[in-house]
């Protein structure tokens, strides 16, 4: 989508802060971090929330689950601990409509998150 802020990361047309990335995944870190790792693991094919997956997409959600495992490794939490969030729709939280795992780390986190 052209008027979508992560398309264009996806595209190189912005260069985000990338920690990773691959023939289907991008990962960068967050403009507003909330945690000493605060990364975004997005897919380069524009899904626009979680409501919008497919069975078709299992394998490339997959693939953004192990990208966060390897942006643990690479940020030293994946033996201290971290968390991942994907927010659907405004209630949740969700600012941005395009899809994306929050991979936060590197300090005490509460539960339930507010
Ligand atoms: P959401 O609120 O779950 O949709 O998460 C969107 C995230 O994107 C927020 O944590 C924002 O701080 C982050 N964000 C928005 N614009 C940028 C950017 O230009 N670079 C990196 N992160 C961004």
């Amino acid at each position: 989508m052209t008027d979508c802020l992560f398309c264009k990361m996806a595209a190189g047309e912005i260069k985000p802060d990338t920690v990773l990335e691959n023939d289907d995944v991008i990962a960068f870190r967050d403009i507003n971090p909330q945690a000493p790792t605060h990364v975004l693991v997005i897919p380069r094919q524009h899904i626009a929330t979680l409501n919008d997956l497919q069975p078709a997409h299992a394998e490339l959600v997959g693939r953004m689950y192990l990208a966060a495992q390897e942006v643990a490794r690479i940020d030293g939490l994946d033996s201290r601990g971290y968390r991942t969030v994907m927010n659907c729709l405004e209630e949740a939280g969700q600012s941005v409509f395009h899809l994306h795992l929050h991979v936060l780390g590197g300090r005490p986190m509460q539960w339930p998150p507010g």
